[in-house]
Parts: structure tokens; sequence; C-alpha cells
């Protein structure tokens, strides 16, 4: 009777619970809770995007960002609070590592933000990507249960979830261990082993070898297209010559590769790629027969792009 309050009818508290009796309604409310965040900021962009910043129970902030799209709003939520697999280009990784979300913490993210949903954009969310902060493999028991809570719990689709990874081997066997058909996002942003280990310090643990090796097995047992991360950095990752490489190594993956024009972040004097570079890019992706699609930035002015997702401290504590 609980869980079909909180799941369907998306109940914050069991006083709302009516067909429960009042004395057992009571004692519920003391001794236990059905939120651990509360929403301490949250920001509007000029394109609609909507970032929010959740403080947990031990004063912890993590964000998740609302998406509207012509006929559908996508939910970027968070699985830690930091990351310490320190991508250069990410300002998540520059937060570091604070603590892992527990499977609530993840999925209140989905269930308040939904309310949000529906006031602003008079719709549910449609698509949940775990692509906010932090990274989902490195948190593994906690995201797998958020996965079966969504998706059993608040009925959303599977095919509806995807769940991006840096590349983390053994998150990647677990999703395919999954009878659900949740999809896959890999962050690739070179096909160069020795460029990725310059972006990305996860390549010494797991090689682009290993990474594709694992991708393999997935599609093997899922039959899925999976699709690759590519942030395209001016001067950096975005020549024809490593366009060549990438159709090179993906060769034998259904795969759907999303270039993203980098989105900069403080302390870093990387830039986006030139459009047309971008265009070439993603032209010589296509003519191999990988289609490739160049995500338009959302949400830069208020910080809540890929990648630009970090505490803002001094904005918080001017809402405390
Ligand atoms: N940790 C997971 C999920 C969160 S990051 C992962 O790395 O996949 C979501 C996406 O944004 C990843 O593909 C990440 O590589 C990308 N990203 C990070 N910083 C970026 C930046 N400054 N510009 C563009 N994309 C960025
Ligand atoms: Fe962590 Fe993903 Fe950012 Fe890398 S890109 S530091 S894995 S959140």
């Amino acid at each position: 009777q609980i869980l079909s309050w909180v799941w369907g009818r998306r109940a914050v508290s069991f006083s709302e619970m009516t067909n429960l009796p009042v004395e057992l309604r009571d004692r519920l409310d003391m001794e236990f809770r059905l939120s651990s965040a509360t929403p301490s900021f949250e920001a509007r962009s000029s394109d609609g995007t909507i970032k929010h910043l959740w403080r947990l129970r031990d004063g912890e902030q993590v964000e998740s960002v609302l998406i509207p799209a012509d006929d559908r709003v996508t939910l970027c939520l968070s699985s830690q609070a930091g990351c310490a697999l320190g991508c250069r280009f990410c300002a998540t990784g520059d937060l570091g590592f604070t603590r892992q979300l527990r499977t609530a913490e993840i999925v209140e993210q989905y269930r308040d933000a939904d309310r949000v949903s529906v006031e602003a954009f008079g719709r549910t969310i449609a698509n949940v990507v775990y692509m906010g902060m932090g990274e989902p493999f490195a948190n593994l028991e906690p995201v797998l249960e958020s996965l079966t809570v969504l998706n059993a719990g608040f009925e959303f689709g599977a095919r509806r979830i995807t769940v991006s990874t840096v590349g983390l081997v053994p998150g990647i066997r677990a999703l395919a261990d999954r009878p659900e058909p949740f999809r896959l996002a890999v962050s690739l942003h070179s096909a160069d082993p020795d460029l990725r280990l310059e972006l990305m310090p996860v390549e010494r643990k797991y090689p682009l070898g290993d990474l594709l090796a694992a991708v393999r097995d997935y599609q093997a047992r899922k039959a899925r297209r999976v699709s690759f991360e590519y942030a395209m950095i001016d001067g950096v990752n975005d020549s024809a010559e490593l366009a060549r490489l990438l159709v090179a190594r993906l060769e034998g993956i259904a795969s759907y590769v999303n270039l993203i024009p980098y989105n900069p972040i403080p302390g870093r004097s990387w830039g986006p790629s030139p459009w047309a570079r971008i265009d070439d890019f993603r032209s010589i992706l296509a003519s191999a027969g990988i289609p490739a699609a160049v995500r338009t930035p959302r949400g830069r002015d208020i910080a809540a792009a890929c990648g630009q997702l970090r505490l803002e401290r001094e904005l918080t504590g001017a809402v405390r």
C-alpha cells in the first residue's frame, strides 16, 4: 500500500496516505522519511533548461537538469556527489569525489524533478540519462538498484533510461547481465589511446581495447545500438585523422556517436571546435555508415551543460 502511494501517486509524506489508519500514518511519520533531499536552488536557462541543486541530509549537494525538447523532456541525473575519475575536461572531475549517493538519493531526483516538469512544461519526464555528476558504474550497486526502482517501481520504460559511463568495464558487464533493455552510452572522446590517456586517467585502468571488447560483448548479448559521447575540443581531438581512427576502432559495433561541442569550464583554455570541423568529423563518420549527431549545448548560461555541473557554493550560500 505504501509503495503504491510512493511510486504510483508520487507521495512525499505518509499523511497523504489516506487509506492507512491515522495512528499508523502518525507513527510512520515519526519513524520514517520519504524524502532525503530538499531543493536548495533552482536555475532556469534562457533555453528552457532547469537545473536543480538538491541538498541531502548531511549537507552534501547534487545537481540534476531538466532539458525540454519539442515533444519530450529529458532528465539528466547525478549518481555520485563529485567524481573521482578526474577527466581533464569536466568540471565535476575538478571537484573531486565526495561520497556515493544512496539508491533513494538517485531516484528522488527523478520523483521530485518530475513534479517540476509537469508544472513547468505540462508533461512528465520522457527520458532519464545518468549523465549528471558522478560516474554511475563507480557506484554500481545503488545505481543498479535505482534502475530497478525507476523501471519496476515507477514503471519508467527501460528503453527510455540511458546509463553513461567513462568506460568502467565491470559496470558494462553488469548492465549486460540485466534482463531489461536499459541503454548504454560510453564516453570515448578519443580513439587514440595516448590522447585518451591524456584526457582521461581511466584509460590507464581500462584501456580502449578492453573497453571496446566489453562493448562488443554487451552488444552480442543485448543486440542494441551503443552510443558514444565525443566532446569536440578545438585542436585537441577533432582532426579528420582522429575521425578515421574512430571509424576503424568502432568497426563491427552498431554505434551512434554524439558529438558534443566542448563546453568551457573554469581554469581551462580549451574551446569548442569550430562548426565546420565538427561537421567534417560528423560526415567522415556518416560516410562510413556510423550515424552521428551534433548535440546542441543546453543550459550553458546556468552552467548546466555537459561537464559543467559542480556546486556553485557562492550561489547556494545566497539562498540559504
Ligand atoms: N561519468 C559519466 C557520466 C557523466 S558525464 C561519463 O563520464 O560518461 C556526461 C557526459 O558529458 C560525458 O560524456 C562527459 O564526458 C561529457 N563531458 C564532460 N565534460 C564535458 C565538457 N566540458 N564539454 C562537453 N562534454 C563534457
Ligand atoms: Fe567523472 Fe564523467 Fe566527469 Fe569523467 S566526465 S570526471 S567520469 S563525471
